[in-house]
């Protein structure tokens, strides 16, 4: 398989987009809806999926392909697919394998608009989920699983709690239950962590973080490891394992085998709800991808020296930062993030709410945006601005005290973001 030997450095800047003699060196924008054929037979293969090519850009578009195919690479999956948006993917993520009736599990650690999909759309549709602790035991988890659940999700790196999920454990506990474990891993990203490699059978991401870097676009991405065997669970997956009538009764897993579950999602899921990402898109996260594993080093020095800093001022009334040693996480963090987590990190002032609001308005180039993970530094306060549908006892079950505040650390001069920081904290003296 292409790349499969190379290194995370090369696969990002080398895999995906591969041309053929005489094509362009760099990644065309396929800018268009439709693609064409020769006589009618060929167009109609297509529709039956007894051939394999592109139709229609709602499906699928070759500069996402590629890129998809990168991505597919660096987190060491069979496939993947972009999506419009980071909710898109971990609504797709579900949806492939549940319907109404359903159910699955999600630790409740979650970022807070995943935590609506979950906790509120998803039961519209008929599907219920239940938020477990990850600190709980075995026991009490293994408990919440029901004949019908489907699916058990987390995140590695949480947002903006910063907790670490136990990859390896949940994946046991899930597989136990012949169910495949779903991960998101946009803060981690596959520079830092391979949820695979530990046992998860899908990954999700929002493209929008790390992966694009800059804050150009929104996005998102889903990714199959090929590794769960769907047909030893067959009951429990009909989507999967039984004849798909909107295909002349094609069933996915003896038609495509270890890649059934992502192309499912492709010519089903995205041909009938349409959350494709745009190709211009693509593109700008392709070159995203192409440097990060420069970025996300920096990003992770640079944290880990503020969030040290942060820990021995006097205003500060604690610090969330997993890379920290004496953070309830370093343990787990050591083990799945060696070489550091990300850039983000949660820290709480002494004071009361205007403090963080006194504080966050004091900042010379650190920005207030309702974003992270990009190359430039920035800061949000979640009580009021990301998690304010929830109440104090939801962003408390969620890990989010109402005094957090999440610094998002960029790629800056790290002796820069310290003094915008210290001259924060003298203004708020005033
Ligand atoms: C931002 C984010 C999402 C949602 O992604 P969008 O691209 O904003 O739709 C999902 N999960 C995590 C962990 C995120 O940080």
């Amino acid at each position: 398989m292409e790349g499969k030997k190379m290194n995370l450095e090369t696969l990002c800047v080398q895999s995906g987009w591969q041309p053929k003699n005489g094509e362009p060196r760099v990644l065309p924008i396929y800018q268009s809806t439709t693609f064409k054929y020769d006589n009618s037979e060929q167009m109609a293969d297509l529709f039956d999926l007894k051939a394999s090519g592109y139709f229609y850009t709602r499906l699928q578009n070759p500069t996402n392909d590629a890129v998809a195919a990168k991505i597919a690479a660096l987190e060491g999956g069979v496939g993947a697919m972009l999506t419009s948006s980071g909710q898109a993917a971990n609504f797709y993520a579900i949806f492939n394998i549940c319907q109404a009736g359903d159910h699955f599990i999600t630790t409740n650690n979650i970022y807070g608009g995943t935590f609506n999909l979950f906790g509120v759309t998803m039961k519209k549709l008929g599907i219920e989920c239940t938020f477990v602790d990850q600190d709980w035991s075995d026991e009490k988890i293994q408990a919440e699983f029901r004949p019908n659940t489907k699916c058990f999700f987390g995140e590695t790196i949480s947002n903006p709690g910063c907790n670490i999920f136990d990859i390896e454990r949940f994946a046991k506990l899930a597989h136990k239950n012949g169910v495949p474990l779903i991960v998101d891993n946009t803060f981690a990203t596959p520079i830092n962590c391979r949820p695979f490699e530990w046992g998860a059978d899908i990954v999700t991401h929002s493209t929008t973080k790390y992966m694009d870097g800059h804050a150009m676009a929104v996005g998102g991405v889903l990714v199959d490891s090929g590794n769960f065997d769907w047909e030893a669970n067959a009951e429990k997956f009909p989507g999967l394992c039984a004849p798909d009538d909107s295909y002349h009764g094609l069933t996915y897993t003896k038609s495509f085998g270890k890649a059934a579950y992502i192309t499912k999602s492709t010519v089903q899921l995205m041909r009938d709800l349409g959350s494709i990402q745009s190709p211009q898109n693509a593109f700008l996260l392709n070159i995203g991808l192409e440097t990060l594993h420069l970025r996300v080093p920096r990003h992770c020095e640079n944290a880990l020296k503020v969030a040290e800093w942060l820990q021995n001022r006097p205003e500060v009334a604690w610090v969330n930062y997993p890379d920290l040693k004496n953070n309830k996480n370093n343990e787990l963090c050591k083990k799945y993030l060696p070489n550091g987590s990300c850039g983000v990190m949660a820290f709480g002032l002494k004071g009361d709410r205007e403090t963080a609001i006194k504080f966050m308005d004091a900042f010379k180039f650190i920005c207030i945006v309702t974003h992270v993970a990009d190359a430039r530094t920035c800061v949000l306060h979640p009580a009021s601005h990301t998690h304010r549908q929830l109440s104090d006892e939801q962003l408390r079950a969620g890990g989010v005290s109402p005094d957090l505040i999440r610094l998002s650390i960029g790629i800056e001069n790290v002796n820069d973001i310290i003094a915008d920081l210290e001259q924060a904290f003298v203004e708020i003296k005033k």
